[in-house]
């Protein structure tokens, strides 16, 4: 099912909440930002555990702000599982559709079926309390999904595990959200989970939606400052003037040529992440886009060798491959493609 937003406002005083969204059916939609940024309260509002003060809200058409919350068709999954800790995996997952008295033999049959699904046979009569965390979270999950909800809410529901395995359980997340085509929006303030799991991201600062995009395009061509330094390594370098015809800026390190140059009138920066510097001879009279300085610092990641490097009284940070011949204290020039520079 598709879900609509459209100027949802909440007012809390010194917080204020003013969201636009959509997720097309099957998507996974996250929504990404700094803490208390309105992330939790978006979904709250979706769930109906939230008043919203104006805007509409509609899922498939269907207007939810009339809906009372456990009329809403959605499900939620948070951090803490939220489980009954004395009952066993069967009972939990079974919770739902006892509610909806459904038949024992389905639901006997439906509860197997989600244990398959969330990788859970064996567990039916175990006490919720004697699972690991991320047993736990795949129980939620189950039992979540069982009653067939039109939209799945996920807020932070791996930050409580460690990180191996929160990469394994978001991929099965994934996996799970895509074999059952189910509407999804996936609270989290970490880029990298939202880069690897989503479809679309919205990324949120201060009660708004900065930028709604894929995460190639998030990543590639942020719009915003705020985008640009919440995702990735950034570089960003004060601009003088910028000649839009040209597409080109000038620096104190020199002019550089753009593939974007943001409108609005207030302080300008050009943009582009530190893998896209590329080390190159400084006599090269083919390419633009180069700048000269002094590596003063590097450290090693295994697959990169990630650089600062001091240009005039900045630094630069480049990534580059990690046998790259380069060491602290020599002379390097940088060319950054035009393609990968944006003024911001
Ligand atoms: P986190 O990642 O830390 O969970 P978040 O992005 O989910 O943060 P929210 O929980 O949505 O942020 O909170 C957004 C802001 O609204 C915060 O400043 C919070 O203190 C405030 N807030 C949330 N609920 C209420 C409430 N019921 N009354 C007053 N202020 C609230």
């Amino acid at each position: 099912m598709s879900i609509t937003l459209n100027d949802i406002h909440r007012d809390f005083g010194d917080f204020k909440l003013h969201m636009n969204l959509q997720a097309e059916k099957g998507e996974l939609i996250s929504l990404l930002g700094p803490s208390g940024c309105g992330k939790s309260t978006t979904l709250r509002i979706i769930a109906g555990f939230e008043e919203a003060d104006s805007g509409s809200l509609f899922l498939e058409g269907k207007d939810l702000l009339s809906i009372s919350p456990e009329k809403r068709e959605i499900a939620m999954v948070f951090q803490d599982y939220a489980l009954f800790p004395h009952m066993t995996v069967f009972d939990n997952i079974a919770y739902g559709p006892k509610i909806r008295k459904w038949s024992k033999e389905k639901i006997r049959e439906e509860v197997n079926r989600f244990l398959k699904i969330v990788h859970l046979e064996g567990f039916a009569d175990r006490k919720t309390e004697m699972l690991s965390g991320g047993e736990q979270q795949r129980v939620a999950l189950a039992r979540a999904l069982i009653t067939e909800p039109k939209l799945l809410l996920l807020d932070e529901p791996l930050s409580a595990l460690d990180a191996r395995l929160r990469k394994k359980l978001r991929r099965e997340i994934r996996n799970i959200q895509r074999e059952l085509e189910i509407t999804t929006l996936y609270v989290t303030h970490d880029q990298e989970e939202a880069l690897a799991i989503s479809d679309k991201i919205a990324l949120i600062d201060n009660g708004e939606c900065i930028q709604f995009d894929t995460p190639q395009n998030l990543y590639r061509k942020p719009q915003h400052i705020f985008a640009a330094g919440f995702i990735g390594n950034a570089n960003l370098i004060p601009v003088g003037n910028i000649d839009l015809k040209s597409m080109s800026a000038e620096t104190e390190m020199g002019k550089f040529s753009v593939d974007y140059i943001r409108e609005g009138s207030d302080e300008k920066f050009i943009f582009f992440r530190s893998d896209k510097c590329l080390i190159v001879r400084d006599d090269n009279p083919e390419l633009s886009n180069m700048i000269s300085g002094t590596v003063v610092d590097e450290e090693y990641t295994g697959s990169r060798k990630d650089l600062e490097i001091q240009v005039g009284n900045q630094i630069i940070r480049a990534s580059v491959p990690e046998d790259s011949p380069v060491a602290v204290n020599d002379m390097v020039t940088l060319h950054i493609p035009e393609q990968h520079c944006r003024v911001l």
